[in-house]
């Protein structure tokens, strides 16, 4: 029995089986060889490891979303076959002596640029495949053949550190629990093991090599600690507390239909973030009154090429028809930093927190932006659909986006579309859109308050890095006062305000949030009812403040 102790990311506990997914971030070292046949041979022998791999991978996605969408394996799977692709490795082999791997990773990268900058659309769209078959190629080189995760029983995943386009592509109803050992509680990764509603735990120093597949393990959540291995009264334990969890939740049914009302008569708005179409079961499920966040870079991640406005219009439109009138809040792409896509070629960035991301790519790439919002408009003519830019910094910023606006509308004229421009508000997570709130607040219709940058960038810590988990303090005064500030603004301008970041669903924070006069709380769908019962649950009275 091995213990660990980590930085839990969702509460919960789990018992089952390990999948250990390792070697995706693994440094390639250029080594020396003296027999080139023989590295030949082991590129020969990676690559039919691949194609047998890319064929379960087609058969699964073929199963489970059809074939159009199970297209892009085969493509890879012809892509293997390539005689340029597999004679430049073999011939770096040859000509330089060099390890496999290597050769496979730097012929990889080297075709990976030269797609890139070709003219055609297509073509500079394979740049993303030749580096995934590259790296399935690498992987397989390194005997790493648990790099990818597709296992038919549901199971817990260890991992290093996973991404959120990683994440994104995993079957949520066959993950039991993540266990990583590197992460950061704000990641988006976390923000997805949350909205899963999967047990997760982070920074647990495990060495992988001693953790296997197949082992068992229980991941508690509650304790923030793994235990591998784990003994017959640990097991007997786990399944206990288990079942109790179980009857808690039941409970908490109790509240669905219920109002978010004060004992004292205040009510606010609670609604559930989404990443996905799918996700919107879960908001449903947890009786969300709407949805204050669709990530809809999610939509963007875990592929290969941009989606087009037929395909982004009928999952909108999907979503705000399966809400039935419950509003619905699309955020436009927020790419960048640590949601990074392979075919936006976004470059490498000292500081890609502080970069290239969300609305300054969507005002500078203006094409990527118009398809969107196209989308979105003909989306809301069937459903009760809002949208909000994200990282806005600045007054001028907005009045380029209503512009763009503008032209969008004058285009969907044109074609004689069905369309309606809904509500738009702007996410407040920037020290500067705090300060200057009260301008904003004239320009929009709402404001949603994103907590996981604005702390980020008030408190100059990066939410990404582990390190700083210790300083990272969601509660400081300077927060808390920045949130008070913008609720006034956007009330003296009779705009209301919500928050969506994750500190929207800190339960210690409810009874202050619904103080300050926040109008709306978006939080992950299984929070909404813990959030429900705070409010109802509400002690304290004016008086105490
Ligand atoms: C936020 O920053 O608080 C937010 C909700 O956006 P994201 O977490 O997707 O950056
Ligand atoms: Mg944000």
């Amino acid at each position: 029995m091995k213990r660990f102790s980590g930085k839990t990311v969702y509460k919960g506990i789990q018992i089952g089986p390990v999948f250990v997914l390792k070697g995706r971030e693994s440094q390639v070292k250029r080594s020396r060889i003296t027999d080139a046949e023989a590295e030949i041979g082991r590129v020969k022998h990676a690559v039919k490891k691949a194609q047998e791999q890319l064929q379960g991978l087609y058969d699964k996605a073929v199963k489970e979303v059809g074939e159009a969408s199970a297209a892009i394996f085969e493509v890879h799977q012809m892509m293997l076959e390539d005689e340029d692709y597999l004679e430049a490795i073999h011939n770096m082999i040859r000509t330089e002596m060099v390890n496999a791997e290597y050769a496979a990773a730097v012929t990889g990268d080297n075709f990976s640029e030269m797609f890139a900058n070709m003219d055609d659309d297509y073509m500079k769209a394979r740049a993303a495949d030749i580096k995934d078959i590259s790296r399935r190629l690498v992987s397989n080189l390194e005997g790493n053949e648990d790099a990818e995760y597709y296992s038919d029983d549901p199971m817990i995943i260890v991992a290093d550190d996973l991404s959120p386009s990683e994440t994104v592509q995993m079957d949520k109803e066959k993950i039991l629990a993540f266990v990583t050992v590197h992460g950061s509680a704000n990641s988006h990764t976390a923000i997805l093991a949350r909205m899963m509603n999967i047990p997760a735990l982070i920074g647990v120093p495990l060495d992988l090599n001693e953790i296997h597949t197949g082992m068992y393990a229980v991941v508690d959540g509650f304790r923030g600690e793994v235990i591998f291995d784990p003994d017959e009264e640990t097991c007997a334990e786990a399944k206990e507390r288990i079942a109790q969890e179980q009857e808690k939740l039941q409970l908490l049914q109790e509240l669905k239909g219920k109002e978010n009302i004060t004992p004292d008569g205040r009510r606010i708005n609670i609604y559930a973030n989404i990443g996905s179409v799918g996700d919107v079961g879960y908001v449903l499920e947890n009786d969300a009154g709407g949805i204050g966040l669709f990530r809809s870079e999610f939509l963007y991640l875990g592929r290969d090429q941009l989606p087009g406005e037929e395909e982004q219009f009928q999952a909108y439109k999907q979503v705000a028809q399966m809400m039935a009138g419950k509003k619905v809040i699309i955020r436009t792409l927020d790419i960048g930093a640590d949601k990074q896509v392979d075919y936006f070629n976004l470059g490498r960035e000292d500081n890609p927190a502080m970069g290239y991301r969300a609305i300054r790519i969507c005002l500078t790439q203006q094409d990527i932006f118009r398809t969107q919002l196209r989308a979105l408009f003909r989306a809301a003519y069937f459903g009760n659909l809002s949208v909000m830019y994200p990282m806005i910094i600045s007054v001028e910023e907005v009045q380029a986006i209503y512009n763009i606006v503008d032209q969008v509308k004058a285009g969907l004229e044109r074609d004689g579309l069905p369309y309606r421009i809904p509500e738009q508000g702007i996410m407040i997570e920037t020290p500067a859109a705090v300060m200057i709130s009260d301008d904003l607040a004239q320009l929009v219709d709402f404001f949603s308050i994103g907590t996981n940058d604005l702390t980020q960038y008030t408190l100059a810590i990066d939410r990404q890095n582990d390190k700083l988990d210790a300083f990272y303090n969601p509660h400081h005064k300077a927060i808390l006062r920045m949130i008070q500030m913008v609720v006034e603004n956007a009330h003296k301008a009779g705009k209301w305000v919500g928050i969506c970041g994750e500190l929207g669903a800190d339960l210690q924070m409810t009874e202050q949030f619904v103080r300050m006069g926040v109008d709306e709380l978006s939080v992950a769908p299984s929070m909404v009812l813990k959030v429900r019962k705070a409010v109802r649950e509400m002690k304290g009275s004016d008086e105490q403040q």
